[in-house]
């Protein structure tokens, strides 16, 4: 770090800082986690000085017998950790690994000319119009997803993402009384709607999914079963999720962020069946320009991380911990959406509380505990305030806390939830605010105490 204080020592300073907020408070952030010293190596290097346009061995530039020997291994890494018969290293992010995933199966399974005339450009670079026109051309084909506010994606054809421009988007829903997935209605839909594809996978959503049973729903309809699994690649890889919840057997096309419970570098995944290798090679120039080959370098190290028993263990006490916070959280009085978890994360509903969750999410800052507001079902405060929280327990977990850890969190966190009132509005200071907000003194006083 002294050679970027030497030239940037802002940036340096941020860095310092960003430790010490990490080292400091405790964070519940159900995405994050702290990858090894290992992988952040691998991550910042000299590799970063490579261009490395195509696929390995069939390259745009010079020199990169280095970066194939990465890259091939990464992708041999990735198949057996997961079992999967072929992996794609390549994306930046999990975003970026959906849009390519979304573009091979179209390429693969829908006949049309304007693929021919759309296949060599980076679909980044398409305007409006030209989108439009495309969608058309390939027939307007649907994608069927788990709904935002039951814990989809935005990238699951959320109407400002590039998604919900390649496909005529539907979605399910979880149920109204239960909180969970219904198998029957989302057979329903699909065999009313039809869709190309049937995506499961979440970002919110605190319990297991039954991947035979989706698997059989898209074969019912023709649909090809894509599974995004950014969030729980680590209990996938950890063997927690096996026999019906483990995706891979069942899904045609798998995608994945590699920086969540999986503990690798900030970057994305896709793995498939044999049938889909041939357009996922194409993703680059398609969906990216030069691949990381630092990133890439640091996924093949996190990938073997991942095959090892030590790594089924914190896989294990991921999910452990996350019932013991939930139970905890229950125990101090808050409602725990489906009074649980299967994994490694679980929602709060804090509108019962009378505040919001941004009002939520601050005032557990300010205490110490780093977490995100997170829409609800059906939520009626919309995706901004929303009415609860996401904590997952994976971060935590790679620190070495267990169940003492657990139930004193959720003590912590009832606390300060509970001693938290909304302000009244500015505007109208007869409503409460929904962003502004007071934790009692003494609750803030006794939980930073506690988190310390
Ligand atoms: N898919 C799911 C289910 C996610 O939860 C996320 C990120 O939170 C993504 C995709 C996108 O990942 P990234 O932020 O790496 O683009």
């Amino acid at each position: 770090l002294q050679e970027t204080a030497q030239v940037a020592p802002e940036i340096a300073a941020s860095i310092v800082k960003e430790l010490e907020n990490q080292r400091k408070r405790v964070k519940l952030i159900a995405s994050e986690n702290y990858c090894s010293m290992a992988v952040q190596l691998a991550m910042g290097n000299l590799l970063t000085d490579k261009y490395a346009e195509g696929m390995p061995n069939h390259r745009f530039y010079a020199g990169n017998e280095n970066v194939d020997a990465i890259e091939s291994l990464a992708a041999e890494e990735a198949c057996k950790v997961f079992g999967a018969e072929y992996a794609n290293v390549q994306p930046h992010c999990g975003a970026d690994a959906n849009l390519l995933a979304y573009w091979a199966i179209l390429a693969t399974r829908v006949e049309a000319p304007a693929l021919e005339k759309y296949g060599e450009t980076n679909l980044y670079k398409l305007t409006d119009e030209q989108w439009k026109e495309l969608k058309t051309a390939l027939g307007n084909q649907k994608l069927l997803g788990l709904d935002y506010y039951s814990g989809g994606h935005l990238t699951h054809g959320y109407r400002y993402n590039v998604s919900a421009r390649m496909f005529d988007v539907y979605s399910y829903t979880v149920s109204k009384e239960t909180g969970l997935l219904d198998y029957d209605n989302i057979e329903k839909k699909a065999l009313e709607i039809r869709p190309l594809i049937l995506l499961a996978g979440y970002s919110a959503y605190p319990r297991k999914i039954n991947f035979r049973r989706m698997r059989e729903i898209a074969d019912k309809v023709g649909a090809v079963f894509m599974v995004d699994m950014a969030h729980f690649a680590g209990l996938v890889a950890g063997k927690v999720f096996t026999g019906d919840y483990n995706p891979i057997p069942f899904a045609h096309v798998v995608t994945t962020t590699t920086h969540k419970t999986l503990r690798g570098p900030r970057a994305g995944l896709v793995l498939s069946t044999k049938e889909f290798a041939e357009a996922l090679d194409k993703g680059c120039p398609l969906t990216m320009g030069g691949p990381l080959p630092h990133v890439i370098a640091a996924k093949a190290v996190a990938f073997r991380e991942a095959g090892s028993p030590a790594f089924q263990d914190y896989a294990h006490r991921i999910v452990e911990n996350s019932q013991a916070l939930a139970a905890a959280c229950m125990k101090g009085g808050l409602e725990v959406l489906t009074g649980g978890t299967d994994n490694h994360l679980f929602l709060v509903n804090v509108r019962n509380l009378g505040i919001t969750g941004r009002q939520a999410e601050s005032a557990l800052h300010e205490c110490g505990i780093t977490l995100n507001r997170n829409s609800l079902p059906f939520d009626p405060n919309g995706p901004w305030y929303t009415s609860g929280l996401r904590i997952g327990t994976a971060a935590v977990t790679t620190l070495g806390m267990g169940n003492k850890e657990m139930e004193e969190l959720g003590a912590i966190i009832s606390l300060v939830l509970k001693g938290t009132k909304p302000t009244p509005d500015t505007k109208d200071p007869s409503k409460p605010s929904k962003a502004k907000y007071e934790v009692q003194a003494d609750v803030k006083m006794e939980a930073l105490k506690r988190v310390a």
